[in-house]
């Protein structure tokens, strides 16, 4: 019998019974919806009409010029409404919840992208909502806290554990196995036991969906090689899916290196990680020697979680994607890079992927394609690179 939820080895349930009941009647919901025409439809009016999807293919002239290798496309989800691919997931998630007769939503945030823009449809759907985040975390991001309050999201603050990500979806599941009548609890990436690896992928393959239609627009072809950055790998997932069965198609992830894997102030899963079971997957993991989930270090908040959505090992695995780590002093570089040279600032997050391809395009002849997916859009993260190139903008 296959396995369900499984990818290869990965994947899987792993939650205690109290959990269990929760994550029964979601895969069910999801069973019955995930091809049902009118919840299709809906979402589809929402992505374009609230999203503003199809988010554009954008040709970078200027950094292929300057790489001399592949042309360079660049996938805009930076111009989605709420600034990032983020708003994928929610809409579907915060819809399939209005289909169950939820409502109140519960979301984890790290940096507060997630909390954003779940606490973002939460108010266009008339929803509760509530955002659970590490303590540490609100503090630095309280700018993203504010904003969720003003959208009408209650803030709660977790204290447990290292006060952050990880200790917020603990308690997020918890909050979910007690209200399990009223509550739906929306994920913010391609992680946690299944159904929500399959789910997140599924409301973010639209990405490489329309990446694929786009090119053979302008280009006529495939790309040869697509890049995105990996936290726990939902953009990345987005922009590969649609792409696996082309095996010509390299897919690359870049993890974050933080100071360096040869260091413990990293969160290169994949680079560093070992086969281990928490947040309800089987999966890849930092861990410790006693196999303890390690504590993680990245300059970029949203790739700042110590493992990697099971479909992702499973690539891996295989090898049908590769995955490289990039340190923080690159994607510095390459945020400063792509805002001089093609007018972008990208997310710090998305830097990551575009340090990637500033390393492989010029390994790829000019006849080749080479695709990055801008996740996100940094202003969000100027002064925070302000403050790491020590420039002083607190006047
Ligand atoms: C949250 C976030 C990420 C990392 O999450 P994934 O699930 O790995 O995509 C990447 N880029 C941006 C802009 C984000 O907000």
């Amino acid at each position: 019998m296959e396995k369900i939820g499984r990818f290869g080895d990965f994947g899987g349930q792993y939650v205690p019974e109290t959990v269990m009941n929760a994550v029964s009647e979601l895969q069910e919901a999801y069973e019955r919806y995930r091809n049902d025409p009118q919840f299709l439809a809906e979402l589809r009016e929402l992505y374009r009409n609230y999203a503003f999807r199809p988010s554009l293919m954008y040709y970078a002239r200027k950094m292929t010029e300057d790489l001399g290798g592949a042309k360079i496309y660049i996938k805009r989800e930076d111009m989605n409404h709420t600034g990032s691919h983020k708003i994928n997931n929610a809409l579907g998630q915060v819809l399939l919840a209005k289909y169950m007769g939820k409502k109140r939503i519960i979301a984890e945030t790290g940096a507060g992208q997630h909390g954003v823009a779940t606490a973002t449809i939460c108010a266009y759907f008339d929803m509760e909502c509530e955002v659970y985040m590490g303590r540490e975390d609100m503090e630095r991001q309280a700018l993203n806290v504010y904003r969720m309050e003003l959208l009408g999201a209650k803030v709660t603050g977790v204290d447990s554990g290292t006060a952050t990500l990880k200790d917020a979806i603990n308690e997020a599941m918890r909050d979910w196995a007690t209200n399990i009548e009223t509550t739906f609890y929306c994920i913010g990436s391609v992680m946690g036991p299944h159904p929500y690896p399959t789910m997140v992928r599924d409301f973010q393959k639209i990405i490489g969906e329309e990446a694929k239609a786009q090119l053979m627009e302008k280009e006529g072809k495939l790309p040869d090689c697509v890049v995105a950055c990996v936290g726990g790998g939902s953009n990345a997932m987005g922009i590969f899916y649609d792409f696996i069965p082309d095996k010509s198609v390299r897919l690359v992830g870049a993890e974050a290196a933080g100071r360096g894997i040869d260091t413990d102030q990293h969160a290169a899963t994949i680079s560093r990680g070992e086969k281990g079971i928490f947040h309800g997957m089987k999966s890849v993991f930092l861990q410790n020697e006693e196999g303890q989930i390690a504590p993680v270090f990245s300059i970029s908040a949203g790739l700042d979680y110590p493992g990697i959505g099971p479909e992702h090992a499973y690539l891996h695995e295989t090898g049908r994607a590769d995955y490289v780590a990039i340190t923080d002093e690159e994607a510095v570089q390459a945020f400063e890079y792509l805002s001089k040279t093609e007018g972008i600032i990208p997310a710090v997050e998305s830097a990551h992927a575009v340090a990637a391809a500033r390393k492989i395009a010029p390994t790829m002849r000019p006849d080749q394609i080479l695709l990055i997916n801008l996740s996100g859009r940094g202003d969000k993260d100027v002064q925070q690179i302000a403050r790491y190139r020590g420039v002083n903008i607190d006047g």
